[in-house]
């Protein structure tokens, strides 16, 4: 077993249960080998011991997918920010970030590959600080987001994640960048990710903003560091920045003391931001956490699944007004291969993340060279939208074109 779930039940599962032969928490891949040599002897190996600087920096993955389109490339480990409800500070440990020139040399390698999208991935993607550089150590702490606040000190120096997204987007002009999670506390005026999102062709106009919730008194409790007025104040600063930005957020149905009224508020807060992409979910309470020890999961079950199903009926709603604005307009998708449902139409995604299904049919090429043919995973193709719902758009495919050409074309 590894992982953090590893992390989390390892007392259960070694001692009580005697499930499994090795136990590797998230920090302790590097010591794999040894683990396995104390297994095969016949006896049970652990270590889920957590690193304060681990983040596999040296260790490139070997991408087993190969052709694929899309990959996800870990920048950061761990989180500080320790959410009342949240268990990933104690399953995954504290906040480190992999130095930027193996980030970089990554991203040129699944480049050289074919790759056409990448991800960044980490719990805190804003937060990220490359320390590795002894010359930028001394850096002065940005600000957070206005209304915001940390149960952390500010902490200074380091390379900022607005340079690492600065270098890889000139990387490949034909390589998508997506980042996720960022938390919304780390959009400071003066740190430059919201106007480079804006600025670069290559980076979706795209951003996760995790609420949580909707009620000021409940994100107290969660211990998130807003309000909701200063939540608000960020997205309205987003959608100025970034025009037509498409917004995605998680939300939890159902927290340790969430009246009636709390629920409401988050309701009201669907309605008012119209999410494109939400991830909603009924609240579990977790060992360890906070939450735990200081509150009470006091809202009963049934409860939470009424709450957490007028949640979704609500973002569906909005997400399906926010996609029929699209209706008419041109979208560029980069495309994955055949969609699920038929073999004759193809899928893949718009800047905003969203999926698109169009006919499979011989296209043009934008630039008129050679004959036409058919969009393979890994082309850009502009599909006019003509009906949307609540996660899907359709279409029809216009013409082939690549992502340099279509950001000039606008
Ligand atoms: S919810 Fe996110 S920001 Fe909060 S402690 Fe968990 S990982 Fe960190």
């Amino acid at each position: 077993l590894a992982g953090c779930m590893a992390e989390r039940l390892k007392e259960e599962i070694l001692h009580r249960e005697k499930l499994v032969d090795v136990v590797a928490g998230p920090d302790a891949y590097r010591d794999l080998p040894r683990l396995l040599a104390v297994a095969e002897s016949g006896q049970q190996a652990a270590n889920v011991l957590l690193s304060l600087d681990e983040t596999y920096a040296d260790i490139l993955p070997v991408q087993t997918s190969a052709g694929g389109t899309t990959a996800f490339v870990s920048i950061m480990r761990g989180c500080d920010n320790m959410c009342s409800y949240c268990i990933v500070p104690f399953t995954r440990g504290r906040e480190r970030s992999r130095p930027i020139a193996s980030i970089l040399q990554e991203v040129r390698m699944l480049s050289d590959q074919g790759v056409k999208e990448v991800t960044l991935l980490g719990q805190n993607v804003n937060s990220f600080r490359d320390l590795s550089e002894v010359q930028f150590q001394s850096v002065a702490a940005p600000g957070l987001s206005r209304g915001f606040s940390t149960v952390y000190k500010a902490k200074s120096g380091g390379l900022r994640f607005s340079h690492l997204l600065d270098q890889v987007s000139r990387i490949d002009p034909e390589m998508r960048i997506r980042f996720t999670s960022p938390h919304p506390k780390d959009f400071p005026d003066e740190a430059s990710v919201l106007q480079l999102i804006q600025e670069r062709h290559n980076i979706c106009k795209q951003l996760h903003l995790p609420a949580q919730s909707g009620s000021t008194r409940v994100l107290e409790a969660m211990r998130r560091g807003y309000t909701r007025e200063a939540y608000l104040e960020l997205v309205h600063h987003v959608r100025d920045s970034i025009p037509g930005v498409s917004l995605s957020s998680d939300f939890i149905a159902g927290f340790c003391g969430e009246t009636e009224e709390d629920h409401l508020q988050t309701v009201s807060l669907l309605r008012e931001v119209r999410y494109n992409v939400g991830f909603l979910f009924a609240y579990s309470m977790r060992q360890k956490t906070r939450a735990h020890h200081r509150l009470q999961d006091d809202v009963p079950a049934d409860v939470k699944k009424r709450r957490l199903e007028q949640l979704i009926a609500t973002f569906r709603e909005e997400a399906a007004r926010a996609n029929a604005a699209l209706v008419g307009q041109a979208q560029l998708v980069l495309v994955e291969g055949p969609s699920k449902r038929s073999a004759s139409e193809l899928c893949g995604r718009n800047d905003g993340n969203i999926k698109v299904i169009f006919p499979d049919a011989e296209l043009e090429d934008a630039a008129g060279h050679g004959a036409p043919g058919r969009a393979q995973p890994g082309d850009y193709v502009v599909v006019k939208v003509t009906s949307a719902s609540s996660q899907t758009l359709r279409g029809v495919p216009l013409y082939r074109t690549t992502l340099s050409r279509a950001a000039a074309s606008h």
